[in-house]
C-alpha cells in the first residue's frame, strides 16, 4: 500500500515537541486568542516576509475575510480561475458578488494572465489568483494588469505555503495572501485553521476586527463597529502550527527533492502519454501535489492501474468550478473554458509528502513503467 499522504509519519517526526507544547497550552488555561496565536502571527508574517498576519478559523475564511475587508458587494465582479478547489469561488458568491472565470495555462494549470484583460468590466473589483499545486502564478503580469485597472489582487496560497516567486514568498506578492492549514496542506494544523497576511495596515485592522464579530479591538468591551463573523484561530491549533512552522522549510525541500526523483525516473520511461509537471519560470514551487498530465484519454486507465497496485493516486480536480451545479445560475456551459476542462480529464496526482519512502516512489515508477 502506497498512501497519497501519511500524517502519522509526520507526527512521529515531531511528537516530543508537539506533546510538550500542547501540555503547556492545556496548563495555561488560555484557549482563545492568547500567546500561541500572537506568536504564530508574528512568526508567520516573518516567514513569508509581510508586515501583518491574522489567524482565522480556516482557509476558506482566509479568502472570505479580505473580500469582506474590500467591502465586496452584490453586483461586483471578481476574476478567478475555474480550475481550483470550490472555496476560491464560493467566497465571492457568498458576498453576493459574481465570480468571473478566466481559463488557465495548459502547462502550469494557473490562471492565464493573457486572457484576463478582456474579462475586465466597469464592475470588476479584483482578481483572486490560486498558486495551484504549490506552483506560483505569473504574478508580475497579473500585478501589472491589476495596477493598470485599479483592481485588488488576493492570492489563494492554500497549496503554496513557502513557495517562492522572484525571490519573494507566495502571499507577499499581492494585497493579501490567504493560507489554509487544513491537515493535508504543506503546513497543516490538527484540524481546521487559516491565516491572512498583508502589508496594508487598514486591511489588517479590518480583518482583525471582522474575525471577532467586528469589535473595536478591545475584545471584552462588546463594542461592535462593523458586522463581522466568528473566525478565530484556536490556541491549540496555533500551538501545533508554531512547532510545525520550524519544520516547513526542511519539509518543502524534501518535497522538491522527491519531485525531482519522480521527474528524472518518469522522464526515462519515455511514455508519450505522460507530461511531467511544468513550473513557472523564476519560481520555487512546493509540490503540495505532484501532478502528471496523462494524454490520449488514458488518465482513468492509469488511475485504476495505480489503484489496483495499491497506490493511492488521486485527481484534483475532476470537475472545473464553472461546471459545478452550485454555479448553474451563472449560465456557464461545457466548452467555455476548454483548457480547464481538458486538465480536469488529464491530471493525475502521485503520492508525495516529505516522509515518503524511496521504495514507495519506486513502486509508483514501476507501475507507471508497465503502462
Ligand atoms: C484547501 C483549499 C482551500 C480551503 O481551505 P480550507 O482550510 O479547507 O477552508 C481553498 N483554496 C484552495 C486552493 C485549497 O486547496
Amino acid at each position: 500500500m502506497v498512501p497519497q499522504l501519511d500524517l502519522k509519519a509526520e507526527y512521529s517526526e515531531i511528537q516530543s515537541q508537539i506533546k510538550k507544547r500542547v501540555i503547556r497550552f492545556f496548563k495555561s488555561g488560555r484557549y482563545i486568542l492568547g500567546p500561541e496565536v500572537e506568536a504564530l502571527e508574528r512568526n508567520f508574517a516573518k516567514f513569508i516576509g509581510t508586515q501583518y498576519a491574522v489567524g482565522v478559523a480556516s482557509g476558506t475564511d482566509a479568502l472570505l475575510l479580505p473580500l469582506m475587508a474590500y467591502d465586496l458587494k452584490k453586483g461586483d465582479e471578481v476574476i478567478t480561475t475555474p480550475f481550483t478547489f470550490i472555496a476560491t469561488a464560493t467566497v465571492i458568491a457568498r458576498l453576493g458578488a459574481k465570480p468571473v472565470f478566466v481559463d488557465i495555462e495548459a502547462d502550469t494549470y494557473n490562471l492565464n494572465p493573457d486572457l484576463i484583460e478582456r474579462k475586465i468590466t466597469s464592475k470588476t473589483r479584483g482578481i483572486v489568483v490560486v498558486h495551484l499545486y504549490g506552483n506560483p502564478c505569473r504574478m508580475r503580469e497579473i500585478q501589472a494588469l491589476a495596477k493598470r485597472h485599479k483592481l485588488f489582487v488576493i492570492e489563494d496560497c492554500a497549496q503554496a505555503c513557502g513557495a517562492v516567486y522572484r525571490n519573494k514568498r507566495a502571499g507577499s506578492l499581492s494585497d493579501a495572501g490567504a493560507f489554509s492549514f487544513y491537515p493535508t496542506k504543506t503546513l497543516g494544523a490538527a484540524g481546521d485553521a487559516g491565516m491572512i497576511i498583508t502589508n496594508i495596515k487598514k486591511i489588517y485592522e479590518t480583518i482583525k476586527s471582522l474575525r471577532h464579530h467586528g469589535d473595536d479591538g478591545r475584545h471584552h468591551a462588546y463594542n461592535h463597529v462593523r458586522i463581522g463573523i466568528n473566525s478565530r484561530l484556536d490556541e491549540i491549533q496555533a500551538a501545533v502550527l508554531n512547532v510545525k512552522l520550524k519544520f516547513l522549510p526542511k519539509w518543502n525541500r524534501q518535497r522538491q527533492s522527491h519531485a525531482s526523483y519522480y521527474d528524472e525516473r518518469i522522464e526515462k520511461l519515455k511514455n508519450s502519454d505522460i507530461v511531467l509537471p511544468q513550473t513557472t519560470p523564476n519560481s520555487s514551487p512546493v509540490y503540495h501535489q505532484y501532478v502528471l498530465r496523462v494524454k490520449n484519454g488514458k488518465r482513468d486507465q492509469f488511475l485504476s492501474r495505480l489503484r489496483n497496485a495499491g497506490i493511492q493516486a488521486a485527481v484534483y480536480y475532476p470537475t472545473p468550478v464553472h461546471l459545478q451545479s452550485c454555479f448553474g445560475y451563472l449560465g456557464y456551459r461545457k466548452g467555455d473554458f476548454p483548457v480547464s476542462e481538458q486538465a480536469a480529464k488529464e491530471v493525475l496526482s502521485l503520492p508525495l509528502y516529505p516522509q515518503i519512502k524511496k521504495s514507495h516512489q519506486q513502486a509508483v515508477i514501476n507501475t507507471l513503467s508497465s503502462l
